[in-house]
């Protein structure tokens, strides 16, 4: 049967992302969601094994039954077995196409594809819990969530010796990261050596993994969303000095966000202003509910602001191409057609600029809706457009993006209305700001002449990977493992991968080398930024377990190193 692939997050996802090597995590991953109708045509129940085809791959996944009504529309949560299939091709912009992808689904006896066909030289590293000591309670009141971008900073956190316990005001994604930052950690440095991981002295793996970067002509350094600016900071140093790529996760999420921003300008504001001002609220390819799960309750339709406040006093309109669960909360859903997000834009601009529109409908979507959405729009007193991966990773991309400013720039004509990208980690805005003002380019940036260069589609870490352009990766508190396409997955496998991250990511299971480090917002502070730009402290409330140092200290030490060996 053929259907329309569209991926993206889902709170079980989220909830065992720490631990992508768990059953917990493969049984809410490794599946497609198919409308009713579509299951009883293809003959399948719930918990059923199909095989999902395109033309840059298959894979065999379970069969859950989506919640809202979408028909010839399947759905696959974000990890590696969606990348299995998904769209490599950037089309120029850094972007693969993760949404709106032509796919045929038929029933199987086959097993679910296990991760280890999946991951390029898969094995996985020594991973373990950290030992449990004694202490006495503390409370640590304000401490900022390290988990997605809402970076929300009112938590209770309750601390016994050296494990967190409790958690208070946290969603169940935060609570999942706080209360199991000790399990599947990496304690020690590894190097591969065979079949098998063997440990090896810190001192010794920085020295070999300067060499390995310092030997490289072209080394990408990717990742940094989960990490503090000051780790970046470093990392900024250490591209130039290496005249490598220093690149991160916006690639995958919101680069076109970033580069429609600097073409054409945001009009934005800050969450504050939003809680406290904002009458309408438009998610327009996004699922808060299934990826910032605080968002409503602490910033916008169910929060108490100054000025306005509760769910009765504001509307809330969803625009998606299927029925998700914040579709199901909203005064107005608007259900688009894929890839056809552009054209509903233009015809919203169009009818807010008051010409008319001389068709029946616009994108699947009948005229009279889109005339009530942009009468909704001038009416607000003060509107906000949130938007995610439904309109940046789908066909327009960047220019989806450009759109949606200029709605809300020709909006400003009428009311004051603002947008805001939903950041996925929780600095993955922080990277990009910092990055801009660190290099004077947002992401992609390459070193190899000396001096800056962001050319999307090729100093973009997913074309690099498609070409095969790099010899040598580091990857830094992401897991581009279970995140990138296959194919771009299958390129980093081919030459020598360092992995810092503090867990056993799916990344570290196809390492070289592997340096463990501390949590940032738990076992070490950091700067990190908030998906509206404002700055938020992340505290340490755990000492790292022994042995264990923050990213900034590990990247200072590499970076050290090379600079040793360079000037020799
Ligand atoms: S909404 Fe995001 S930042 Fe807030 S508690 Fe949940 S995961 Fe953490």
């Amino acid at each position: 049967m053929e259907l329309i692939l569209v991926t993206g997050r889902i709170v079980e996802q989220g909830r065992f992302v720490e631990d992508k090597i768990s059953h917990e995590y493969e049984n809410s991953v490794a599946a497609v969601f198919l409308d009713e109708e579509d299951m009883k045509v293809l003959g399948v129940s719930e918990g059923d094994r199909v095989k999902v085809r395109s033309e840059f791959g298959e894979v065999v996944v379970k069969v859950k039954r989506a919640k809202g009504r979408s028909p010839g529309i399947c759905f696959m949560p974000l990890g590696p077995w969606a990348n299995a299939v998904v769209r490599p091709d950037t089309h120029g912009s850094g972007m693969p196409d993760f949404k709106g992808i032509k796919v045929v689904v038929e029933k199987t006896g086959e097993e679910v594809t296990p991760l280890s066909r999946l991951v390029p030289k898969y094995l996985l590293p020594p991973r373990t819990e950290v030992e449990k000591v004694p202490g006495p309670e503390q409370v640590f009141t304000d401490v900022a969530c390290p988990f997605c971008g809402c970076v929300c900073d009112d938590l209770v956190v309750h601390v016994v010796g050296n494990r967190v316990v409790k958690v208070e005001r946290a969603c169940v994604l935060g609570m999942s990261k706080f209360l199991n930052h000790y399990r599947n950690r990496i304690l020690k440095p590894y190097k591969r050596q065979g079949d098998k991981f063997i440990e090896v002295p810190y001192e010794k793996i920085v020295d070999e993994v300067a060499e390995v970067l310092v030997n490289s002509k072209y080394p990408l350094l990717f990742g940094w969303s989960s990490s503090s600016n000051e780790a970046l900071r470093i990392g900024v140093k250490l591209a130039e000095a290496l005249g490598g790529v220093i690149d991160n996760t916006a690639v995958f999420c919101h680069g076109p966000t970033i580069l429609a921003e600097q073409e054409v300008g945001v009009v934005t504001a800050t969450l504050g202003q939003i809680k406290n001002r904002a009458d309408l609220i438009i998610y327009w390819g996004c699922n808060p509910l299934a990826a910032h799960l605080r968002h409503g309750v602490r910033y916008t339709y169910l929060a108490q602001g100054f000025f306005i406040g509760g769910r009765k006093n504001r509307k809330v309109v969803v625009v998606d191409v299927r029925e998700t669960e914040i579709a199901k909360v909203a005064d107005l859903f608007i259900k688009v057609k894929p890839n056809k997000d552009l054209e509903l834009l233009r015809a919203l601009r169009a009818v807010v600029n008051e010409l008319e529109l001389e068709v029946p409908e616009v994108a699947g979507v009948p005229v009279e809706k889109v005339y009530e959405l942009a009468e909704l729009m001038i009416s607000a007193r003060f509107g906000v457009l949130f938007f995610g991966l439904g309109i940046t990773m789908t066909r327009g991309k960047y220019w989806n993006i450009v759109e949606a400013i200029r709605l809300v720039q020709d909006l400003n004509k009428w009311t004051k209305f603002v947008l805001i990208p939903m950041r996925g980690h929780y600095n993955v805005t922080g990277t990009n700001a910092a990055l801009c003002w660190l290099t004077g380019y947002p992401y992609a940036i390459e070193f190899a002449k000396g001096y800056p260069r962001h050319i999307p589609g090729l100093t973009t870490s997913t074309d690099i990977l498609l070409r095969g352009d790099c010899d040598a990766v580091l990857v830094i508190a992401s897991d581009p493992a279970a995140h990138m396409p296959k194919r771009a997955v299958e390129s980093m496998s081919k030459v020598p991968l360092i992995v810092i991250d503090p867990k056993c990511s799916l990344t570290a299971c196809m390492a070289d080398y592997i340096i463990p480090s501390a949590i940032v917002g738990i076992e070490c502070e950091g700067t990190a930024y908030r998906m509206d730009h404002v700055p938020i402290r992340m505290r340490k409330v755990v000492e790292p377990p022994p042995g264990i140092r923050p990213d900034h200290v590990i990247l200072y030490d590499i970076y050290a190193k090379v600079m040793e060996k360079l000037r020799r």
